[in-house]
């Protein structure tokens, strides 16, 4: 009888063992297959104040790959944020093959205090950081956490963002290719998988492990292919930019067999192969020439800078002939901001 009933407890023991592996934590966010949970990534306090980072698994009913999906690293970059919130509803983990770990918000000061750009409790940029230190300021802190919890667990990994309270952007991608041809091969698909219609190749980043400083290439680093995405502008949350986040998210996942059904990847980008930033020499008033989107020669006058007291100070020029990424919005400028960011597209295509 006692050999009986310990095969029937091994019986039962060995379905509950396996749905209990098989359940995906991440912070306080734990999901069985089949199941959304949401909780958070608890920052502890440190040198500055702790912060909770919010954080949402999908975990689909049959098992496959993880993919990472990051927003709100800079809080007032709202389109971003509020994709992944769509993202969040809409995702069914019974249509889901793996799991999915979506982040929509790492900077909450930000996003609170209206912010751009920074953390506002110690000044930092949270994507610049990575892969973040233990006993740094809340902006490592958390970059620390972000990179142990999520990029060391993810298989794939998209960071979004857009233009920022102070930036007219045009929607578009960053592909960083490696030099290791699968990762570089799968992290292309994903780019034109995603569908924005222009792409820089970021060729030129950081390598060393400890030092990868933004997030998508802490993951490229660790050989999980990455990409990042841009939409929105200046504050705004315009539909068309939102849909362009939340169908690109989708159809990534198609082409990673995460969502059945297939991806509707994007024929003809424009690829970009060199950013140039125009920054101001000095305080002013900006009055724009230029819209997001637009092309610009060698040359062309970009906008006028004028004192406080509509002297004329500075007529920067575009030093090269380019796509306007994204251009300053507002008429506020101090020395070292970004007027314009221009893209050189490509010889040819990669
Ligand atoms: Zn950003």
């Amino acid at each position: 009888m006692r050999i009986r009933i310990s095969t029937l407890a091994a019986l039962f023991l060995i379905p509950f063992l396996a749905h209990s592996q098989s359940k995906f934590t991440v912070g306080t966010a734990s999901a069985a297959p089949g199941e959304k949970s949401s909780g958070t990534l608890e920052v502890p306090a440190g040198v500055d104040a702790a912060t909770s980072i919010p954080v949402v698994v999908v975990n689909g009913a049959k098992p496959g790959k993880v993919l990472a999906l990051v927003a709100g690293a800079h809080g007032t970059e709202y389109v971003s944020i509020i994709a992944i919130e769509k993202l969040i509803a809409a995702l069914d983990p019974a249509q889901v093959t793996g799991t999915v770990i979506l982040v929509p918000l790492i900077n909450i000061q930000s996003f609170e205090q209206k912010v751009p750009h920074v953390n506002p409790i110690d000044n930092k940029s949270m994507n610049r950081f990575y892969p973040g230190k233990a006993d740094g300021t809340q902006t490592e802190r958390a970059s620390y956490l972000i990179t142990k919890e999520i990029v060391d667990r993810c298989d794939y990994l998209i960071d979004y963002h857009g233009g920022d309270l102070d930036e007219s952007l045009r929607p578009y991608a960053y592909w960083g290719p490696t030099g290791r041809e699968e990762q570089d091969r799968i992290s292309k698909q994903m780019v034109l998988a995603f569908g924005l219609d222009h792409i820089i190749i970021w060729r030129e980043r950081p390598s060393d492990p400890a030092a990868t400083r933004y997030l998508d290439n802490t993951a490229s680093v660790r050989g999980k292919p990455s990409i990042v995405v841009e939409a929105g502008h200046a504050g705004t949350v315009d539909p068309d930019d939102v849909a362009l986040l939340v169908n690109g998210t989708l159809s990534t996942m198609r082409a990673l067999q995460l969502l059945p059904g297939d991806p509707h990847p994007i024929e003809n980008p424009v690829w970009i192969e060199k950013l140039v930033d125009v920054l101001a020499d000095g305080p002013g008033i900006w009055y724009p020439l230029v819209k997001r989107g637009t092309y610009v020669s060698a040359g062309m006058k970009l906008g006028t800078i004028t004192d406080y007291v509509g002297k004329v100070i500075a007529e920067p020029r575009a030093p090269v002939s380019a796509i306007v990424l994204h251009v300053n919005a507002v008429p506020s400028l101090r020395k070292g901001d970004n007027i314009a960011d221009l893209g050189v597209p490509a010889n040819k295509a990669p």
